[in-house]
């Protein structure tokens, strides 16, 4: 029986980590993937068109939302994100699992659109950990960083309605403990409860 993919939302301060340990769950799976969202923020270096994000300028930004082609969207820290809606939608059709690496008032958003999505808030031990990453990622102004710190603080109070949390100290147990949030999630009567109907 070909059952529905699920939708997974990740999200956490950036520096927390949360790619990198998505990509550890994905890796070599065919039932999972990521979502590529759109931004109007510039390409940090290294960064490439299509696989970061999709960058595109604030018109054609304010047109994909005119024209209904985001399933959410959001400012954050000065600039526009969103997730386009027709990938996810024929992800999920197929029966594939798809993440999407969002920031809270987007999170938010697809809580209220779609009940079921799996929602994940990822954090680091504490934010002057936070702050070292950043600083150590090398991307980002010292004003930048102490605007992503103020957009953590206001996160972390506006993170009520996730699911789960996970701490990422070290990356491996921070990719156990996702591993094993989608292994009960699969596991749930609700998930399961075909096998008791076609027994
Ligand atoms: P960054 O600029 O560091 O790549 O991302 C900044 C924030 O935007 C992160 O918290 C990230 O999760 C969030 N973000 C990335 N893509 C999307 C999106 O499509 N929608 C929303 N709402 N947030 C996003």
């Amino acid at each position: 029986m070909q059952t529905k993919g699920r939708l997974i939302v990740i999200s956490g301060p950036s520096g927390a980590g949360k790619s990198t340990i998505v990509f550890k769950a994905i890796e070599g799976r065919d039932d999972m993937c990521f979502s590529t969202s759109v931004t109007s923020r510039s390409p940090r270096p290294g960064e490439v068109d299509g696989r970061e994000y999709f960058f595109i300028d604030r018109e054609r930004f304010q047109q994909m939302i005119a024209d209904d082609e985001l399933l959410e969207h959001a400012e954050y820290v000065g600039n526009y994100y969103g997730t386009p809606r027709k990938f996810v939608e024929d992800k999920l059709a197929a029966g594939v699992s798809v993440f999407l690496d969002i920031e809270v008032q987007g999170a938010r958003q697809v809580s209220e659109k779609m009940p079921e999505a799996i929602k994940i808030f990822v954090i680091t031990p504490s934010l002057e950990e936070l702050r070292r990453r950043l600083v150590k990622r090398g991307t980002d102004s010292p004003e930048a960083i102490e605007g992503r710190l103020r957009r953590a603080r206001e996160e972390y109070a506006e993170a009520d309605f996730y699911d789960y949390i996970i701490v990422n100290d070290k990356v491996e147990v921070a990719a156990a403990e996702l591993q094993a949030i989608l292994t009960a999630e699969n596991c749930k009567y609700s998930s399961r409860k075909h096998w008791l109907e076609n027994a």
